[in-house]
């Protein structure tokens, strides 16, 4: 079988790191983007630098894209690329629709000059679902976006849906429901716990603050998650796809589960906080992915314990490290 080439956009991202894992264990040639090379910017992707190349271009500038595509000549792209953390969409509401929603269009409008046979993966959200009535969500539930970062994901969404339909393109939605790792970003509330308790094991700290710990989340491991995105790529016809665990927990589960596997009493350290109470929450997200488990064979593997854990002990692992403190 020929060697198939992907560019992956956002590749220093968590998705982006595991996902150039797994394309070069499948034999691809991965190339990546980044708007920022520094050491700090590439820590996820820093065991891969000598696998993987990177290539300069920015979803602000469409003629970076043309050149880019001309240069790497990918059979795939998987555009990962985004302001990710959506409260600070909030703060860059323009920033976010220019690059998260016109760069969208910016990267088809590039593939369509180039070579229409590139298959096109575009990482929309459950944030798209919003304030949704709709219990479970799949791919037909209507959109509802509360947040600049939904809003442009909807964009993103629907100019993806418009590129295949009206220009015939391999194009993909995966509507991701929340995914977690070692490798998230520490604002992120699932690895802010699994940190944090991991600080108060080693003694580096006595309380983590939490706003409210009644939001429920539908929570998978990124490592999975990143093999629906291939997968959708992989088939006869382009379509979308909702890709979740299909269940809901609680912050307070997720605290629980990270602090009793360290042993501790999570009351006797965590802290609610009303400085950590974030307007507007969404309704409750779940997904329904049946359809990727029919049509791509695609299941969340990792159990909701399992993702904790592995996250508390990479963050134990990672701390004991920097502090030189051997683990019992
Ligand atoms: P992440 O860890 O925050 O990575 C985001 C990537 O986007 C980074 O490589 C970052 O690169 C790049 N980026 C951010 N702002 C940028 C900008 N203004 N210009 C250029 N590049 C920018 O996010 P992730 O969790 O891997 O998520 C990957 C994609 O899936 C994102 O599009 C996200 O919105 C979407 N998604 C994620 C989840 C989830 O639960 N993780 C769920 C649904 C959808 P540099 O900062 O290094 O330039």
């Amino acid at each position: 079988m020929a060697i198939k080439t992907a560019l992956i956009t956002g590749i220093t991202g968590q998705d982006g790191s595991f996902l150039a894992e797994l394309l070069l264990k499948k034999g691809y040639t991965v190339y990546g983007t980044s708007r920022n090379t520094s050491p700090k910017s590439c820590a996820r992707i820093d065991h891969l630098k000598d696998q993987i190349q990177m290539v300069s271009a920015d979803l602000l500038d469409q003629d970076s894209l043309v050149r880019a595509l001309d240069q790497v000549k990918p059979d795939e792209i998987y555009n990962l690329a985004a302001h990710s953390f959506v409260p600070a969409s909030w703060e860059q509401p323009v920033e976010t629709g220019d690059f998260s929603a016109l760069g969208v269009t910016r990267l088809l409008e590039a593939i369509r000059r180039v070579n229409r046979d590139i298959r096109f993966y575009q990482a929309s959200s459950s944030e798209m679902f919003g304030k949704s009535h709709e219990y479970p969500q799949h791919e037909a539930t209507a959109l509802c976006p509360r947040s600049p970062y939904g809003v442009a994901k909807v964009y993103g969404h629907l100019i993806t849906m418009n590129y295949r339909e009206t220009h015939g393109l391999y194009a993909c939605s995966g509507i991701l429901f929340n995914h977690e790792s070692e490798r998230r970003g520490l604002e992120f509330l699932p690895r802010k716990v699994t940190h944090g308790a991991a600080r108060i094991k080693l003694g580096l700290e006595s309380e983590l603050h939490l706003g409210s710990l009644d939001s429920r989340r539908d929570w998978g491991y990124a490592r999975d998650y990143v093999e629906a995105m291939w997968l959708m790529l992989q088939q006869p016809e382009p379509d979308d796809f909702v890709i979740a665990s299909g269940k809901t927990h609680s912050v307070q589960d997720l605290v629980k589960t990270a602090f009793n596997y360290l042993g501790l009493n999570w009351q006797n350290h965590v802290v609610i906080d009303p400085a950590f109470v974030r307007p507007p929450e969404s309704h409750l997200l779940v997904g329904d992915a049946s359809k990727a488990r029919q049509r791509l064979g695609w299941t969340s593997k990792t159990s909701f314990s399992g993702l904790v854990t592995l996250m508390v002990d990479a963050d134990l692992e990672n701390l004991a490290r920097q502090q030189q403190v051997p683990r019992e």
